[in-house]
């Protein structure tokens, strides 16, 4: 099975929920992941699109997206036959609040994701550039990590998204002087103590830094911890459904990764990993299927 749960309905700072929860915009998402042999697919809209995030946090760009409904997007996704998911920011201190809000809807599964470290700025928006805050790269990636780490504890999330985004912007940033592994280490102990699933996630081949997310040596560690792994291309539109497909699943051969985990209401099973009714060969390497 080859699955597809971090999607993005909605177009980042335009648009309208309007728009974006259609049948026919559902419609356009299904086909692409049909055509690519993607057996099951699930929406993950961001927790900060919604009025009820700026009870976990209270930030400008927050401010700005926080206009659609929750429950009414819950509600959209249940005429559907998508899976029900969010992707919510782990946000330090409001673990109480994060809880009372993902326990209110019946998810299949919710992402954990860092995009801001706090006040400190944005890892992947230049707009609140977190690289301005700290005096090295080493230093933000400890940082970076040791909150990752901290996502996985809460034990809030059933998957730990793009685990190195940190990585996003490529030889645009300098690069750690230490060794990654070192700063890797801190998520791979938490996840070693945690069933938190880590997310392979296509969406960097399309970044500056042009690389799966995670990197196989964290994905190698990661493994160790004895992780599992989700998959997913956290497409934006419905043509960057399954983008890098190809390449995502070398990655987990080379791994030796055969099963990905598939999720219903919170609760995960593994499933072998492969294309559903679509030969290998019908497939081009940009993950789009031929004819
Ligand atoms: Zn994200
Ligand atoms: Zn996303």
């Amino acid at each position: 099975m080859l699955t597809d749960y971090h999607l993005h309905l909605r177009i980042d700072d335009v648009g309208s929920a309007a728009d974006a929860f259609t049948e026919e915009n559902v419609d356009r998402y299904l086909a692409a992941a049909e055509e690519q042999g993607i057996a099951e697919l699930g929406v993950s809209e961001h927790v900060y699109r919604f009025a009820d995030a700026l009870e976990l946090w209270d930030h400008p760009y927050w401010r700005d997206q926080a206009t659609d409904d929750l429950g009414a997007y819950c509600e959209f996704v249940g005429t559907t036959s998508l899976r029900l998911g969010l992707e919510a920011d782990y946000i330090r201190g409001a673990e109480d609040r994060i809880e009372g809000l993902l326990g209110a809807y019946d998810f299949d599964y919710v992402v954990g994701s860092v995009h801001f470290l706090g006040e400190r700025g944005a890892v992947d928006d230049r707009r609140y550039d977190v690289w301005e805050s700290f005096p090295d790269a080493d230093s933000l990636w400890s940082a970076y990590f040791e909150l990752q780490a901290e996502l996985v504890r809460s034990g809030l999330f059933d998957i730990v998204s793009h685990p190195d985004l940190i990585k996003i912007w490529g030889d645009d940033r300098p690069a750690p002087e230490r060794d990654p592994r070192f700063h890797y280490e801190p998520l791979a102990e938490a996840l070693a103590e945690s069933d938190t699933a880590v997310e392979v996630s296509t969406a960097g081949l399309r970044k500056p830094v042009g690389e799966i997310y995670p990197s196989e040596a964290l994905a190698e560690m990661c493994k160790e911890a004895g992780a599992e792994f989700a998959l997913s291309s956290d497409a934006h539109s419905p043509d960057q459904v399954g983008f890098g497909y190809e390449q995502a699943m070398e990655f987990l051969e080379r791994l030796g990764i055969e099963r990905i985990c598939v999720f219903e209401r919170r609760a995960r099973r593994l499933e072998p990993l492969g294309r559903t009714g679509v030969e290998a060969n019908e497939v081009t390497d940009s993950g789009e299927a031929a004819g």
